[in-house]
């Protein structure tokens, strides 16, 4: 069982209470329902709860342009009228609507992707989770798919500063486009993801011959699905590829992206995953995310189940008494199943798509190296907001921790192997 510092879960509690939109299926209600279901079960005492800072413009703009940066910080429901030309240039309107503290609801969530990926690099936990991370479709310069902020490539940047390779995993049901374009000509981030692909599917991308360009080349992997893929198949797939994505680029950290909406049922997903064969992804990680998730009460679920797994805790079925017991009716139970729904992903196609990925991997010699003699600074700002003290307090611990340096967080060769399967749970 690992030690309780070595989890870190971020949370605050303000990014639940956004809205996006009486008729849009993203409800960050969603956050708050999970959150309330960790503390029924009491996995709280089993880790270490931060509040995430609140990411400053000048982290944003680590990857976003600034001008894109400060349009969401300056747009309001009130003004935007008077920008119609801003918000068709940064795609800002029906499915990435402008409501009230929308860049604040960016900041806390980049912010607990960005203070996960620090803890990691200083090695103060193993394994870090932040649940409202995740927007995998925000570009550089503009939104996309509901996401407005990259935390994920805000995070996969930190870590770079510490590991020479990250991998990026991601299970959501859409394809990973934001973080794979991010780092389509580099291979110091291998990107990987599984997601539906075909029938115009959101966001159209994500085809098995997409490999990456460049330095970048067979670096990023994309494993593309049909409607109803079941547990069984999906869990075989994933082993498989991620067994030998790790063997052949022996990362430094792993990112993964949980996204749930490739659980059975969702809103707007087609896969056909049960909780427990979503959760068979964990089985190698270093920091979490959420991401995607259109139907909140299998969300928290799921999402709760996840915590517990990579805590190894044993989580009772029957839902115990929270604030939000009643979504769950009419059975208050936390597993849930896959449904009777076709697999239209035959053996034949299976198999012919590991077949090409696995080709894509052997084509790469060997896991690259590279030169770190300098890592740049965090980007901290010690002038933070009255009202976060708590996360001061943390901050000031992070930030002595962190004038500790270690010779064996610099990159070393390719012995640099510290990756979660060793040290992780
Ligand atoms: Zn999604």
């Amino acid at each position: 069982m690992p030690s309780k510092d070595r989890i870190a879960y971020f949370y605050d509690g303000d990014v639940g209470n956004v809205y996006f939109g009486p008729n849009h299926p993203m409800k960050p209600h969603r956050l708050c329902m999970t959150h309330h279901l960790v503390l029924a079960y009491e996995l709280h005492q089993k880790m270490e709860i931060y509040r995430p800072h609140k990411a400053y413009p000048v982290e944003l703009a680590q990857f976003h342009s600034a001008d894109y940066v400060d349009f969401l910080h300056r747009i309001t429901p009130d003004t935007q009228h008077l920008f119609a030309n801003e918000l068709a240039q940064y795609n800002l309107g029906e499915d990435c609507p402008v409501f009230d503290n929308l860049f604040e609801f960016c900041q806390i969530y980049a912010g607990g992707t960005i203070d996960a990926a620090r803890r990691l690099n200083n090695q103060l936990c193993d394994i870090a989770i932040n649940w409202a991370g995740g927007l995998h479709h925000a570009k550089k310069c503009e939104a996309s798919g509901f996401c407005y902020i990259n935390d994920l490539v805000l995070g996969i940047l930190e870590l770079l500063k510490y590991h020479a390779r990250v991998l990026y995993i991601d299970i959501d049901v859409h394809h990973g486009d934001g973080v794979e374009e991010a780092f389509y000509f580099t291979d110091r981030v291998m990107t990987v993801s599984f997601h539906k692909y075909g029938d115009m599917f959101f966001p159209g991308t994500g085809d098995v011959k997409e490999v990456g360009e460049r330095e970048g080349k067979y670096y990023a992997i994309n494993v593309p699905l049909k409607d109803g893929i079941d547990d069984a198949s999906f869990s075989r797939l994933f082993k498989t590829i991620i067994a030998k994505v790790v063997e052949t680029y022996v990362p430094g950290a792993i990112v993964l992206q949980c996204g749930a909406d490739s659980l059975a049922g969702d809103r707007l997903g087609c896969f056909n995953l049960s909780i427990e064969g979503h959760a068979e992804s964990l089985f190698i990680f270093l920091k979490v995310t959420g991401g995607g998730g259109y139907t909140k009460e299998n969300v928290a679920r799921c999402w709760t189940v996840e915590t517990g797994v990579l805590l190894d805790a044993e989580l009772p079925n029957e839902i115990p008494e929270n604030d939000y017991i009643n979504y769950f009716a009419p059975d208050f139970s936390l597993k849930t199943q896959s449904r009777n729904k076709e697999n239209l992903n035959s053996k034949t196609y299976l198999s012919s798509i590991k077949m090409q990925v696995l080709e894509s991997l052997r084509l790469i010699q060997h896991a690259p190296g590279v030169q770190m003699q300098e890592v740049p600074p965090d980007f901290y700002i010690p002038d933070f907001d009255e009202d976060e003290h708590n996360a001061d307090e943390r901050v000031d611990q992070h930030t002595q921790d962190k004038q500790i340096q270690r010779d064996d967080e610099y990159y070393a060769g390719d012995n640099d192997n510290d990756h979660s399967t060793e040290d992780g749970t």
